[in-house]
C-alpha cells in the first residue's frame, strides 16, 4: 500500500443529502489513477484530486474505443461500516475484459489496495440511509497519441466514487420491456462477455428505439437466430418456469457475467431451488406464459439487484407477468441480497469484503 501516492483535494465539495441522490451525478473528492507503458508496466500507483483530465485529441481512445470499465459498490451497513459485494470478481472481470481488448493485465492486489484506500479516503462519502451507496467505476483508456488501428502501447487506469440514491423509492416497479429481433448487442466470438465501453454504444440505438414504443429496456435475443434470450437492457435476465430457475448459459461468450447472475444463482441453489443455465429462447418464454407457467421474469445487476419484469413485447405479442408485479422469488432474492450487502443477513459464502 505504501508506495501508493496521496494528494488530498484541498477544496472538498459539500456531500448530498442521501434523499436526493441520483445516479451517476456526482462524483468524491479524488480518484485513484495508475499509468501503463510498455516500458514500466502498470505504475505511479496515485490518489489525486477528482477533475479534468487533459489528454490529446488524437488520443487513440477517442477513435479506436479501447476502453473498458467496470461497476461495483460500497455499502454502509448496519453497524456503520463500509463495505464492498465480490469486489475481486469486479476485479477479474476487468481484467478478462482488458485481455479481449489487448489491454496489458492489471496487479488485482494493487487495485485492489488502490480501492480500499480510496474508499478510506472517501469513506465519509457513502451514504447511510437504506438502498443507497458509493458507485465505484474503475475503467482503462488507451492513450497513446496515434491514428492508426493497433492497440495502444500506454493506457490510464481511473477508479472514480458517486453517491447513488436507493433504486427503489417508491416500491418495486416491474419494467416494460421491448424484445428486438432487429438489433443485436453482441455475437459470439464479438465483445458481448466483456465491459467494453463499445458494447454500451452498440446498445444504445435500440434502447431509444424501444424507449419511443413506451418501453424501458431491449430485451436482447442472440446474433445469429435472433431467438434466444441473452439479457435485458444492462441486466442478466431470469426466468421462472413452473417452479424451475431458468437464466442463459454463458457458454457462447456474447452475455456479460454479472456478479449479481452469479449471487443468485448460488443463494437460490443453496437454498434448494432448482436452477438450469442453459439455451432458452423466447418462443419458449411465451409458450409457457400461454400455458400459465411463466411465473416470474427479472433482471439482475448492481444497479437495482432484481429488477421485476412485468411486461414483454415480441412482435406485437404482449404479454403480463404476475400481473405486473414483483413476484415472490424475486423479492426473496432482493432481500437476501441486500440483507448480506447491508449486513442484516449472514454472509454465509463470504462475499463481503
Ligand atoms: N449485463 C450487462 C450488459 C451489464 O452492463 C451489467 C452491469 N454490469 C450486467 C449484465 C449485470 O452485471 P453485474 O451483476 O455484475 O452488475
Amino acid at each position: 500500500m505504501s508506495n501508493i501516492q496521496f494528494i488530498r483535494n484541498q477544496n472538498p465539495k459539500p456531500k448530498p443529502k442521501s434523499d436526493e441522490l441520483k445516479f451517476g451525478t456526482i462524483f468524491t473528492d479524488h480518484m485513484f489513477v495508475m499509468d501503463y507503458s510498455v516500458e514500466k508496466g502498470w505504475h505511479d500507483p496515485r490518489i489525486v484530486p477528482y477533475g479534468p483530465i487533459s489528454l490529446e485529441p488524437s488520443t487513440m481512445v477517442f477513435h479506436y474505443g479501447q476502453a473498458i470499465f467496470e461497476g461495483l459498490k460500497a455499502y454502509r451497513n448496519i453497524k456503520g461500516e463500509v463495505v464492498t459485494f465480490r469486489p475481486m470478481d469486479n476485479i477479474a472481470r476487468l481484467n478478462r475484459s482488458a485481455e479481449r481488448l489487448c489491454i496489458p493485465q492489471v496487479d488485482q492486489e494493487l487495485l485492489w489496495e488502490g480501492l480500499k484506500m480510496l474508499l478510506e479516503i472517501e469513506k465519509d462519502w457513502v451514504p447511510a440511509a437504506e438502498g443507497t451507496a458509493l458507485y465505484i467505476r474503475p475503467f482503462i483508456i488507451a492513450t497513446d497519441p496515434y491514428l492508426g488501428v493497433r492497440p495502444s502501447h500506454t493506457y490510464k487506469l481511473f477508479i472514480i466514487l458517486s453517491p447513488v440514491g436507493a433504486y427503489y423509492t417508491e416500491g418495486f416497479k416491474p419494467v416494460k420491456i421491448y424484445v428486438t429481433d432487429k438489433y443485436v448487442r453482441a455475437a459470439r466470438g464479438g465483445l458481448g462477455y466483456t465491459k467494453a465501453a463499445a458494447n454500451y454504444a452498440a446498445s444504445l440505438y435500440a434502447a431509444e428505439e424501444a424507449k419511443k414504443k413506451g418501453y424501458t429496456q431491449v430485451l436482447w435475443l442472440d446474433a445469429c437466430h435472433h431467438r434466444y434470450v441473452e439479457e435485458v437492457g444492462t441486466m442478466n435476465i431470469f426466468f421462472k418456469i413452473d417452479g424451475v430457475v431458468v437464466t442463459p448459459s454463458l457458454e457462447g461468450g456474447s452475455i456479460l457475467p454479472g456478479i449479481t447472475r452469479d449471487s443468485v444463482i448460488t443463494l437460490a441453489r443453496s437454498m434448494g431451488y432448482k436452477v438450469e443455465e442453459r439455451l432458452i429462447s423466447i418462443e419458449e418464454v411465451f409458450e409457457a406464459h400461454e400455458k400459465g407457467k411463466l411465473e416470474e421474469v427479472f433482471g439482475t445487476g448492481t444497479a437495482a439487484v432484481i429488477s421485476p419484469v412485468g411486461e414483454l413485447n415480441w412482435n406485437d405479442r404482449v404479454i403480463k407477468i404476475n400481473d405486473g408485479q414483483m413476484g415472490e422469488f424475486s423479492k426473496l432474492m432482493y432481500d437476501k441480497l441486500t440483507g448480506i450487502q447491508y449486513g442484516r443477513e449472514e454472509d454465509k459464502f463470504n462475499w463481503v469484503k
